[in-house]
């Protein structure tokens, strides 16, 4: 087989400008869904860091337990008695 940059040479004009056109547009696709990745990256970089914020530091998670205690609502029993702090 010819080698493929000889072959490329000898396609005549029109043929080289179509696959030139062809990879300038590929190059220029990727850029732009190259962009747009990274701007939909950051866009959920920050939903994603928003979210879990709001929810950490928004009201105070506490869950008094029948014996008074005040647990974490994160805490799935009281650290006082060992009850379990998710409603039935
Ligand atoms: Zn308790």
């Amino acid at each position: 087989m010819e080698k493929a940059q000889r072959g490329f040479a000898v396609m005549d004009p029109t043929k080289r400008a179509e696959i030139a056109s062809k990879g300038g547009k590929a190059a220029h696709a990727a850029g732009t869904a190259h962009r747009f990745t990274k701007e939909e990256a950051a866009l959920a970089g920050k939903k994603g860091g928003l979210a879990p914020h709001a929810t950490r530091g928004g009201p105070p998670g506490y869950v008094t337990c029948e014996c008074g205690k005040k647990n974490s609502k994160r805490s799935k029993f009281c650290g006082q008695c060992g009850k379990s702090l998710i409603p039935e």
